[in-house]
């Protein structure tokens, strides 16, 4: 149960639920390969069944801690900055990335799209999920889709949210991890018969980083 100034703190997203934080290589989508420092926010209801997350779902697990903190900390390591979930946009980000850019960073986020899009941002990555779609000021604004292909009936669902963002949105599948030696095959073969879309594979498995 939190006070009320904290929950004053936490609806200007002067404090968020810091589940863990790590400098490590972007794995996934278009950035792959790219040195990040990632801040994983606590808190997430979309309930994904295949979710590698699972421990993120309840907010009230992990320590609400200053904004600023996290930024000075952040800033220690990288000049990219992932905010990731649970699912970010449950909260403010206006705070937390106003603070990012001003300290000359660049403020990336990995969303499922379904809550209101605040913070600044350099680079949106949309990853819908059908237990709750994205709200079209997300679809608007995505940099690149990242749809993950669990069975084959996901690839009807990711043209149909292809058909919902911008022209310049780069197109991303990527198999679901604990299905991947399945559906990877499948995967290849739609790309090459539909080469709008890229396939991004979760590298940082590969290599056995977080
Ligand atoms: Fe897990 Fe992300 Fe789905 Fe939330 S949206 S349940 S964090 S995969």
């Amino acid at each position: 149960m939190i006070d009320d100034k904290t929950q004053q703190l936490l609806n200007k997203g002067e404090i968020l639920p810091l589940m863990e934080e790590f400098y490590t290589i972007q794995g996934e989508g278009y950035h792959t390969g790219t040195a990040a420092y990632f801040i994983r926010v606590g808190g997430c209801d979309v309930g994904c069944h295949w979710c590698d997350v699972k421990e993120s779902w309840n907010a009230d697990l992990h320590p609400a801690t200053l904004t600023n903190l996290i930024v000075q900390n952040a800033k220690k390591y990288s000049d990219t900055i992932v905010v990731t979930g649970g699912e970010p946009l449950m909260y403010n980000m206006d705070y937390l990335t106003e603070h990012l850019q001003s300290e000359g960073l660049k403020t990336h986020i990995e969303t499922s799209g379904a809550y209101t899009l605040t913070g600044k941002w350099d680079w949106i990555c949309l990853s819908p999920k059908k237990n709750k779609l994205p709200l079209q000021e997300v679809y608007d604004n995505a940099n690149e889709l990242k749809v993950i292909i669990f069975n084959k009936n996901d690839f009807q669902f990711a043209e149909e949210q292809a058909s919902k963002v911008g022209n310049d949105c780069v197109l991303f599948l990527q198999p679901e991890w604990s299905n991947q030696e399945k559906m990877t095959p499948m995967i290849v073969d739609y790309v090459m018969n539909n080469p709008k879309w890229k396939i991004s594979l979760q590298t940082h498995k590969y290599l056995n980083i977080p």
